[in-house]
């Protein structure tokens, strides 16, 4: 079997023989400063580097290079996101499951937490809950249990959260992350609007892969790693990628992820439109230190750094396993997307404490919604609701092509200042209101097209006197 980035054959495009030779190429050459230094030239085009150059950049541990490679990190990100960062929550449908997966609480040999699946009117109960926090977008998470949560229950579900309409609220864009599954479900879920499909390959390695899902329908390596694929014809535009990072070497994580995203781009002439980098955590009966490949903080920064390099048009996602620490440091460096006042556990947002039977994952980042908001602004981020690309038809290669070109700005920008603006009206504490308004002021300077301007002046008038939902 031979390395091919364009084979729909999953042990052709993530070749074990490929990232085994890349790493080994990579710590040759972490000393190389004549290629690190043509590496970070070419990465300076902002055009994006392969997976061997990138892992190059990621074993380099000379001092001044890997200052070089976060300056650069840090630069890119400012020109392809400025300083908005989008916000999003999970919401758990179910925790049924039928996988064996030794790093997940939710496995089906797990007799000791409750299994709950929300009916209709719970969904309902949790959207307003989210709602009333300030959401606009979520990503929805179940198990996989073909009896218990069916296609037809994620679709009932993503129908009950785009219905439901409480005072200002609205849930505008609804991704989703549930189990590899078939084309005809994947154009089903596009037929029900939903935004990003994600689908975290928890592992590249197959042999390890093999041995952490011991049992269920995802033990199948090939039809986990080919999924993607199958969304895409389905006419899934937008996929999200990822790992679970401790379950094997980060090594091989990041060159399997970056030949992951190479292949899309290939294949279907788009790469991946998120990759998440989350890492296990304690849960329930789980034990992160059971899997002996955790990674430090600083490493892990140096990863997003390095994936924000590589695939500079991708978005990256930071979840709240993360500490508010960690998340500040990694934002910086690339992440484009974080999740806020989070819960997750089936029903948590109901609850007034944070309920822990049902958790899929300890949370480490425990502020709320408005905490979260309010720290970003502090911090110099604009915290974006916006969800207006794919609304307006912008997915797929047709967002790429605007990314590359730049254009995306005279959108983003102003967008994320509008749905500030609808956060502040609506949800905000007064504190929160009062930076994001001093921030919102300041920020309509940087807009740079006179007109576009004057327009949000407008509507931001128009918002504070009860009109919702502007776009552009
Ligand atoms: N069940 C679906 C599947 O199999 O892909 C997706 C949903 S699952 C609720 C979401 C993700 O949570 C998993 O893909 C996994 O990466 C992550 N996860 C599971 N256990 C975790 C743990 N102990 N710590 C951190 N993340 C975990």
């Amino acid at each position: 079997m031979e390395y091919n980035v364009k084979s729909m054959k999953a042990e052709e495009f993530i070749h074990d023989g490929e990232i085994k030779d890349t790493v080994r190429y990579a710590e040759e050459h972490k000393h190389d400063t004549a290629l690190i230094d043509q590496i970070l030239e070419k990465a300076r085009l902002r055009k994006g580097l392969s997976h061997r150059e990138a892992s190059v950049l990621l074993a380099c541990d000379i001092p001044e290079k890997v200052e070089e490679i976060y300056d650069l990190a840090e630069q890119i990100k400012k020109d392809f996101y400025g300083n908005r960062i989008v916000l999003f929550a999970p919401l758990y449908l179910s925790n049924y499951c039928v996988n064996g997966c030794l790093y997940c609480p939710y496995h089906l040999k797990n007799k000791h937490i409750p299994r709950k699946k929300l009916t209709q009117e719970e969904v309902a109960r949790e959207v307003i809950a989210l709602q009333d926090m300030g959401h606009k977008r979520l990503a929805i998470e179940a198990g996989e249990d073909p009896v218990n949560n069916p296609i037809e229950y994620i679709l009932d579900c993503i129908k009950t959260i785009y219905s439901i309409k409480h005072k200002n609220g609205a849930i505008r864009r609804v991704n989703v992350n549930i189990a590899a599954t078939t084309v005809e479900n994947y154009r089903k879920l596009r037929d029900a609007g939903i935004g990003t499909y994600i689908l975290f390959q928890e592992t590249y390695n197959k042999e390890n892969y093999e041995y952490l899902h011991p049992t269920g329908p995802k033990h199948d390596y090939n039809y986990h790693t080919e999924a993607m694929d199958r969304a895409m014809e389905g006419g899934i535009d937008d996929v999200g990628i990822g790992v679970l990072f401790g379950l094997d070497n980060y090594q091989y994580e990041f060159a399997g992820l970056l030949m992951h995203a190479e292949h899309l781009e290939a294949v279907h002439g788009v790469g991946p439109h998120t990759i998440s980098v989350p890492r296990v955590k304690r849960a329930d009966d789980i034990d992160p230190t059971d899997f002996d490949n955790s990674l430090s903080d600083e490493m892990f920064c140096k990863i997003a750094a390095c994936i924000r390099i590589a695939v500079p048009y991708t978005g990256m996602i930071i979840s709240t396993r993360e500490t508010a620490e960690v998340r500040e440091k990694i934002i910086r460096l690339g992440v484009s997307q974080i999740s806020g006042g989070s819960r997750t556990s089936v029903g948590g947002y109901c609850e007034k404490e944070r309920p822990h039977d049902t958790e899929q994952f300890d949370v480490s980042d425990n502020r709320t919604l408005d905490q979260v908001v309010n720290w970003l602004m502090r911090a110099g981020y604009i915290p974006s609701f916006c969800t207006a690309c794919y609304r307006e038809g912008r997915t797929g290669d047709r967002f790429m092509a605007l990314c590359k070109s730049g254009q995306i700005q005279n959108c983003c920008h102003p967008n994320a200042l509008m749905t500030l603006k609808e956060f502040l009206m609506d949800y905000a504490t007064e504190d929160t209101r009062r930076i994001g308004e001093a921030m919102i002021e300041s920020e309509i300077g940087n807009i740079p097209k006179e007109k576009v301007r004057q327009i949000v002046r407008e509507r931001l008038v128009k918002i504070a006197e009860g009109d919702r939902d502007f776009r552009f």
